[in-house]
Formats: C-alpha cells, sequence, structure tokens
C-alpha cells in the first residue's frame, strides 16, 4: 500500500555548507542498509530523502516492519514516515487520502483529524490553508473521522512537492544524531562488559564510524568467548553498518604482567598496555581516537587519578561518553540498543590475577612508568600486531 518513505534530517539543517557532504554521507549510509531489499531509488528531494518501494512483492507488512526497524536505527535519521504517491491534482489527492485512510483505519482506531498541507512548490493553484479546507471536507464526508485542529488522533500530511504530492501521516521517530562517518573514525575498546558496548553507540550517533578492538585474556581454548564479542559487534551494526572487528590476543602481556608488576598495579599497567595497542590500529585505520565505556568512579581503575595515568599512556584523546552517567542509567541504554542480553552472559574476561584484592586506587604516574620499564613487551606488541587481522560483521536483520 505504500509507495515511498520520506526521511527528515535531524541536526544537518545546521550544517551550513556541509550540508551537501551530511547528506551525502546519510543517503549513503540508508544505502548500504537497504542493499538487499529492493529499493532501487533513493533521493534527495529539496530537504528531505525519498527512498522509493516499486515492485509489489515489497508489499507485506513483514517487510514493511522490517524496513521501518532498519531506519529506526540510522544516526542522522530525525524522523520518517510510510507515504503514498499522488498525482497534484486536488481531485486525485482527495479520493488517495480517503482510499489511504480505509485502509489504516482498519487496523488502527482513530476519531479526529487535521489536515497539514506542505507546499513546497508554490506553482501549485492551492495555498496550504485552501488544501486543508478541501481537503479536510472531503475526509469529512468520506470517513468516520471528525475534525480536531488542536488536539488531533491523527495528523494528515499532503505535501505537495516538485514532481508528485505524498500523503502520510505516521511520524515515526528516528534516532537522530549524526550520520556515521562525517565525524571520520574512532578506536572502541570493546571489553563483553555492559558499558563499552553503549559507548560506542553514542559516538556512532554523534557521526564516528567505529572500529572495535577486544583484547582476550583468556588463557582457555582459543575462540572460546569469541561469539559473545562477535554478537556484539553484529548488534552494533545494527546502527553503523559494516563493522570492524579486531581481536587482539592478550596471553603474552598477561604473563608479563603477573611476572613483573606488583598485583595492585596490574590493572592500571593492563590497561595502558591497551592503550600502546590500540594505537596500533588506529595508526592503521587512520582513526582519530579511543572510546571506552568508563564511568568516574565505577570500578577501582576509573578513580580520577587512575584514569589520569591510564589516559596518559594514549597519544590521541579518548572519549568516555559514560563518564558522567550511573549504572543504571547505562543499563536503561544498554536494554534499549538491545546488547544487554549479551553483556551479561558470563565470559571469563579478566585473568584473575590482573584483579587485585586491593587495588590501588589512586596511582602516581611516576611510579607506573618506574614499574612498566621491566616489562620486555616490544617484541611481542610487534609479533601480534602484525598477525592480527579483522573480521567484519554487518547483521542485516
Ligand atoms: P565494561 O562494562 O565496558 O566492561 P567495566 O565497567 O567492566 O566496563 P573495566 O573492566 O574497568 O570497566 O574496563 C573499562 C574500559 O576499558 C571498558 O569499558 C573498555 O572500554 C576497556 N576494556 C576493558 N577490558 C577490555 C578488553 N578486554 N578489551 C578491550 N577493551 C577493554
Ligand atoms: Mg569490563
Amino acid at each position: 500500500m505504500y509507495t515511498h518513505i520520506i526521511i527528515h534530517f535531524d541536526e544537518i539543517t545546521l550544517k551550513g555548507n556541509n550540508r551537501p557532504f551530511f547528506e551525502r554521507v546519510l543517503i549513503g549510509n540508508i544505502k548500504e542498509f537497504l542493499e538487499n531489499t529492493k529499493h532501487n531509488n533513493i533521493y534527495k528531494d529539496g530537504g528531505k530523502i525519498i527512498v522509493e518501494i516499486n515492485s509489489e512483492s515489497e508489499q507485506t507488512l513483514v517487510h514493511f516492519q522490517n524496513l521501518k526497524e532498519i531506519l529506526k536505527n540510522i544516526p542522522g535519521v530525525s524522523n520518517f514516515y510510510f507515504a503514498v504517491s499522488c498525482e497534484k491534482d486536488l481531485e486525485k489527492i482527495n479520493k488517495k487520502t480517503v482510499e489511504f485512510l480505509d485502509e489504516f483505519l482498519q487496523t488502527e482506531n482513530k476519531k479526529t483529524f487535521k489536515i497539514e498541507a506542505r507546499r513546497a512548490d508554490k506553482k501549485f493553484g492551492l495555498k496550504s490553508p485552501e488544501i486543508n479546507a478541501r481537503v479536510g471536507e472531503y475526509v469529512l464526508e468520506n470517513t468516520k473521522l471528525k475534525v480536531d485542529v488542536h488536539h488531533p488522533n491523527l495528523e494528515i500530511v499532503i505535501d505537495i512537492g516538485y514532481q508528485q504530492c505524498f500523503i502520510y501521516f505516521e511520524k515515526i521517530k528516528g534516532l537522530g544524531g549524526l550520520p556515521v562517518g562525517t565525524a571520520g573514525k574512532l578506536i572502541s575498546l570493546i571489553s563483553g562488559g555492559i558499558d563499552s558496548p553503549v559507548a560506542s553507540m553514542m559516538m556512532m550517533k554523534r557521526g564516528a564510524k567505529i572500529i572495535f578492538v577486544h583484547f582476550k585474556n583468556r588463557t582457555m581454548a582459543s575462540g572460546a568467548g569469541d561469539d559473545k564479542i562477535e554478537k556484539l559487534v553484529k548488534t552494533l551494526s545494527h546502527f553503523q553498518g559494516k563493522s570492524k572487528l579486531y581481536i587482539v590476543p592478550f596471553e603474552d602481556f598477561q604473563k608479563e604482567i603477573i611476572a613483573k608488576i606488583p598485583a595492585k598495579n596490574r590493572m592500571i599497567i593492563y590497561r595502558r598496555i591497551m592503550f600502546k595497542l590500540s594505537e596500533i590500529v588506529a595508526n592503521k585505520e587512520n582513526a582519530k581516537g579511543f572510546i571506552t565505556g568508563d564511568s568516574l568512579s565505577q570500578v577501582a581503575s576509573q578513580t580520577l587519578e587512575n584514569i589520569g595515568v591510564i589516559y596518559n599512556s594514549a597519544n590521541l584523546p579518548i572519549f568516555s561518553p559514560l563518564i558522567g552517567m550511573n549504572k543504571q542509567e547505562i543499563i536503561d541504554l544498554a536494554v534499549k540498543i538491545k546488547t544487554y542480553e549479551t553483556s551479561i552472559i558470563p565470559y571469563e574476561d579478566c585473568c584473575s590475577f590482573l584483579i587485585a584484592k586491593h587495588p590501588e586506587i589512586k596511582a602516581k604516574l611516576e611510579e607506573i612508568v618506574r614499574q612498566e620499564k621491566f616489562l620486555e613487551i616490544d617484541k611481542a606488541i610487534e609479533k601480534v600486531m602484525t598477525d592480527v587481522k579483522p573480521l567484519i560483521f554487518f547483521d542485516k536483520f
């Protein structure tokens, strides 16, 4: 029954001369997601993006539901509507509106309406208030709906574009923010816990393309537990499309840390080495910074002092969007973006030797740097980073 999807941009309107760039990236992202559905045409029309739904075979509720789920997750989409197109002729618009409503009202219980005409094409014979009046009158005569201009159950938009007219009424809220890729790339250190996936998604929403890096500590059979990280990355691909994941074996570093570093400082040094390794990935990927799931004082490694010492090891900026959030707020978001269920699957992330009974909570940089000098890890860093190859995931519903 629908012929088109009308998509409105979010903050792109604020971007001045860069606007065409933001629009181009968003259209590219939408195309990537809709690639294996049969949408042959996606284009810009004035201030919106139009997706054509052409083929008869695509007119199924399941298909529309899928499209809705896909579009709801794409950063940069402010809102969208499923629409029907119509010739720019008042009589045809009237008929089409009632036809569309009849179908819609079979499943939806709406009692009142209002017509909201938008006229981009100023050459169209009638002005907006006249369109409102004329179409309103026709709907009133031909359906059971009553007019309510202040608090209608249904706002029927008659959108007169340059080429055709669109009729739509159900506004679906998008994720908002900026199209992925417009801000450049960031490396997300993803742990398999609740926090780092949420942090990654928040930065996607600000236009960053995320490359994932996971450090694998497990001494158990190689591959065990990778599923969990892969599943998280797949879920996050619902927001940014194709997603790269580097799984970096950490065993050699872990052994060296345990052998040479006092228990209370192991976690701090462990995290400093993670940034050093991540930097190699960042250079390779031309990424401009890192993301972590740190939240102030949530665990010992996240006291102000320790964060200071840990972040000091990195030569690129580190973004921790959850830093001021409470655990419950983070959990709520994790549930919303559907990573929570995977995050809570038990997973032996950190070797128990790295977790001290009494960890340092006020680390001093000089002391940490002094102890770090005893580690012989340069060769291991080189080896591990030449060996590691990224995996690519894209879960297309
Ligand atoms: P999370 O829920 O994201 O695991 P956390 O509260 O458990 O976070 P830590 O374990 O102290 O906190 O880790 C802090 C941050 O360090 C994580 O959010 C993540 O960005 C990074 N990190 C920790 N462990 C790993 C790992 N094995 N691989 C990659 N990054 C990691
Ligand atoms: Mg963790």
